[in-house]
């Protein structure tokens, strides 16, 4: 048994609250870790010393912070393993799977290495007469990070490692569902170099994250999760005069055009759908069947649905692990019974599933609904476990007039061999990130991830250039000196001469 600490200022702190939640290894149902719910002071001595850090971290060149980075990265890559295992033993998700979430949050921090070229301003010289103009961008001070449970080192990597490299400070409030990677990430940036209090770790439940956004020294807050707390933080923050970015649910549509390559639209999908036991914000949770052909797909789905290799995720020959908690698995356990219920084909009933040894983990195996409608709540909502629905449309316009309804809108993918299709659809489609016969296309670390309509509350997108704007102010600047002034008060708006 584990018992969590904050990371606060350089050093773990069991916080002052007394209260505390239980973490478990989903794979056997067993409480492994006690873990510290933030008290509001708890939350403010965070601040304080992210506060009094960004003092001097503000002013530290850009280079020398990214020489930390670098150490940073180095250091990520020799505990590859080690964060992966953290990962699967919290999260349930496979060891490889875990360890490709690892890349790519470390990719976030090699790309935040680039920074003192990341934050090059631009210069105009000879506006007028004896005046130049230029702009830069300069870091906000103290922001903060909530993060969900299914991605937790990539999603925390999206924030903190951009937002530091600016020259602010970070305070991080992962989720309390698999908070231990998110320690050993603090703890290995603290061996790399990075000051005491620029970047720390304090977990709680919804008392913390309402500290972190009433706190008058917080600039900023990036959320990532569900729809309704997006939404909440977003308006919460923002009434506040904060900035803020909140990244919400997702429902992820794959169009099979009867032109497809179906063996690559299978293999696509059972990845896609199932990998993670579908507990991925960039999941396919619903097969758009094209013309005929709905019939052909299923077909060639349902053996791979249910030949899926269901198992404790630390096994190497696991294709799918546990859903993270057992009141999610319910959750997810009633949205199958919804769909029975409303009518739509059940193929493969994932309900029932025995993993030998691990008889009270929380396991379901994988599902595949046919003849899904719209009106359906399956459709609708987001499942967030190993349920595929397929939906039959007639044609590729109705495809797109399905996905541009939905009010989520994270990532799509299109399936084709017809590039003018492709180009239609990657045009028309009212979807944050699209993928053509690419059905998970989570942008790499030099571009930007982010949704549309109810998928992503405010104006920029997380990490890439995009990451960069958000964590920093504007400012522009014009400049002349006394030997050029040769005129006296001025009353008209000046304009180059
Ligand atoms: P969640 O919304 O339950 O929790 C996210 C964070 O918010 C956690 O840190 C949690 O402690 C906190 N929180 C929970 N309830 C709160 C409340 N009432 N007030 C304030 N804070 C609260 O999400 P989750 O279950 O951890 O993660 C799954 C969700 O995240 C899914 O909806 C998934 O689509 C979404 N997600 C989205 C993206 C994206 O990029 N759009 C990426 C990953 C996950």
């Amino acid at each position: 048994m584990k018992t969590l600490s904050h990371f606060i200022n350089g050093q773990h702190d069991a916080g002052q609250s007394g209260r505390h939640t239980e973490g478990f290894d989903p794979a056997t149902g067993t409480v492994t870790t006690t873990i510290p719910l933030a008290s509001v002071e708890d939350v403010d001595r965070a601040v304080a010393a992210a506060r009094d850090a960004f003092v001097e971290w503000s002013e530290t060149p850009a280079l020398k912070r990214a020489r930390i980075l670098f150490k940073y990265k180095a250091l990520l890559d020799a505990h590859q393993d080690e964060l992966a295992e953290l990962i699967t033993r919290e999260h349930g998700k496979v060891f490889s799977d875990a360890k490709g979430e690892v890349t790519r949050g470390i990719e976030i921090v090699e790309f935040a290495c680039g920074i003192p070229h990341l934050l090059k301003g631009q210069y105009t010289d000879q506006i007028g007469g004896g005046i130049d103009n230029w702009s830069m961008r300069q870091s906000l001070g103290v922001v903060a990070g909530i993060t969900p449970f299914n991605f937790p080192m990539m999603v925390p990597c999206w924030m903190f490692p951009v937002a530091i490299a600016c020259g602010n400070t970070f305070v991080l409030k992962p989720s309390e569902r698999d908070p231990s990677a998110s320690i050993r990430l603090a703890e290995l940036f603290k061996e790399a170099g990075l000051p005491d209090g620029v970047f720390n770790v304090v977990h709680g439940d919804k008392q913390a994250v309402d500290a972190l956004i009433a706190h008058p020294d917080v600039q900023a807050l990036s959320f990532v999760g569900s729809t309704p707390i997006a939404e909440y933080i977003y308006a919460q923050s923002t009434a506040r005069g904060k900035r803020a970015q909140a990244l919400g649910g997702a429902k992820n549509h794959l169009v099979v055009m009867p032109d497809a390559d179906l063996d690559q639209v299978t293999d696509a999908l059972i990845g896609a759908a199932y990998g993670s036991a579908g507990e991925r914000c960039m999941a396919i949770s619903v097969a758009v069947a094209v013309g005929d052909v709905a019939d052909k797909l299923v077909e060639r789905l349902t053996p791979r649905v249910k030949a899926l290799k269901i198992k404790n995720g630390m096994e190497p020959d696991a294709e799918m692990g546990p859903l993270v908690t057992a009141q999610h698995r319910a959750k997810v356990l009633g949205y199958i019974e919804d769909g029975i219920a409303a009518g739509a084909t059940m193929v493969v009933d994932g309900r029932t599933v025995t993993v030998p040894g691990h008889e009270k983990g929380f396991f379901l195996a994988g599902t595949l609904f046919d003849n899904v409608k719209p009106a359906m709540n399956i459709y609708r909502e987001e499942i967030f476990g190993p349920v595929l629905c397929v939906v039959r449309v007639p044609d590729f316009a109705s495809a797109v007039e399905l996905i541009n309804k939905h009010e989520f809108a994270n990532g799509v993918s299109c399936f084709t061999s017809d590039g003018g299709i492709a180009r239609a659809f990657a045009r028309q489609i009212k979807v944050g990130m699209v993928g053509i016969n690419v059905p998970i296309p989570v942008p790499m670390a030099w571009h930007s991830f982010g949704g549309w309509k109810r998928s992503l509350f405010g104006d920029h997108h997380a990490y890439g250039e995009e990451g960069i704007r958000f964590y920093t102010r504007y400012k522009s600047i014009m400049q002349r000196w006394p030997d050029s002034i040769d005129k006296g008060a001025e009353f008209t708006m000046p304009v180059a001469k």
